[in-house]
């Protein structure tokens, strides 16, 4: 068994525990919070042995009567992975205290690209990852938007991505963040970072990308367009996208109209907390037009990156290879809708 610790509780941190105690070759050892807020009692009542990752709150937990196991260190020092999940720049500072255990480390995709060995996406460049020490799981835009580039490009060759990201102000649980009634570029800068991003995990590929942030917290929305080496029908790009296992093409008769009732959707069959692991292109939105490729894709900016968690797991310790490892962890978690 692979033992997992996961420093990091919160919206990724939390889902990512739950996924790798849902695999048959991993478990988690632990995992570490800096406040003892719902998801540290959460933790808890779960039965994950909680750690405190910053000393001086330790008493915190006492006086609100959250059992601790210890300390994070302890929690680095017995895990052959820990999957950090800490918000955007606190896990390059960590960096050091994993190299310290000589503990290998996966980092979220609001870290820095510049202090790992390599970016991650299961679909695209697993075994880049197979014996790394930092391992950055790219973004979920940035996840989405590579799912999708890597078969395109396998079976058609692609000679330029124009992307509009249509991104949610914040997720459900971010009170802070916006707008609440507007509609802004953002960046209003071209490229924004998603482009860039795509790049760590495809150097060569010719990508432009342009964000807006709008009022909503469900899920993203990606406005593509691929230019292929080639012109396929659209009925046979369809098959394709069809045929991968984290690309869900929503059916026509479902008459799901956006995220609203995709997350409804996800509800309906049983998904933990609504997620919706894979992309969801609109069928009917995948058009041809010479060789310019044309759809819809909405990202569940939550959830999208978990099951790439799980994966890099099994590349950093060269447990699985890409395709044993996806097959594992999408049957572990039910993937396929
Ligand atoms: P979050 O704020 O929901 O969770 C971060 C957790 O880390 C919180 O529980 C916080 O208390 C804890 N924490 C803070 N400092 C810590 C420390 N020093 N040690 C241990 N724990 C600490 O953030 P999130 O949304 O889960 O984002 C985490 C990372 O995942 C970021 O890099 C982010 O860019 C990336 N990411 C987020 C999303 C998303 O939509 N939420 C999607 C993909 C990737």
């Amino acid at each position: 068994m692979l033992r997992v610790g996961v420093n990091g509780y919160g919206t990724i941190g939390k889902r990512v525990a739950d996924a790798v105690r849902a695999q048959p070759d991993m478990e988690v050892v632990g995992v570490a919070k800096t406040r003892p807020n719902f998801e540290a009692e959460q933790a808890v009542e779960k039965g994950f042995p909680l750690y405190a990752a910053i000393e001086d709150r330790v008493e915190q937990f006492d006086e609100a009567d959250i059992e601790l196991a210890g300390m994070v260190e302890e929690l680095v020092a017995q895990s052959d992975v820990v999957v950090d999940a800490c918000p955007s720049g606190i896990g390059e500072q960590n960096s050091e205290l994993y190299a310290e255990y000589d503990t290998p480390a996966l980092y979220q995709g609001g870290e820095s690209a510049d202090f790992v060995d390599t970016s991650f996406n299961a679909r695209s460049n697993f075994s880049d990852a197979n014996g790394a020490d930092h391992v950055r799981v790219v973004s979920c835009n940035t996840t989405g938007l590579s799912r999708l580039v890597a078969p395109l490009r396998e079976e058609y060759g692609i000679e330029k991505v124009r992307t509009t990201l249509v991104r949610r102000g914040g997720d459900p649980a971010q009170t802070g963040r916006g707008p609440i009634n507007d509609i802004t570029p953002n960046p209003v800068t071209l490229p924004s970072h998603h482009g860039p991003d795509v790049n760590t995990i495809f150097p060569d590929l010719d990508i432009d990308t342009l964000g807006l942030k709008v009022p909503a917290t469900l899920m993203h929305m990606h406005s593509v367009n691929v230019t292929l080496e080639s012109e396929p029908d659209a009925d046979v790009v369809r098959d394709l996208l069809e045929g991968e296992s984290r690309l869900f093409v929503i059916p026509e008769h479902f008459d799901i109209d956006g995220a609203g009732k995709l997350k409804e959707y996800a509800q309906d069959v049983g998904r933990p907390r609504g997620d919706i692991w894979e992309n969801c292109i609109w069928g009917e939105s995948v058009t041809m037009e010479g060789d310019d490729l044309y759809l819809f894709q909405a990202i569940h900016q939550e959830s999208d990156v978990v099951p790439e968690n799980v994966d890099a797991i099994r590349a950093v310790t060269n447990s699985a290879d890409a395709d044993e490892s996806v097959r594992k962890t999408n049957e572990a978690l039910g993937m396929g809708i």
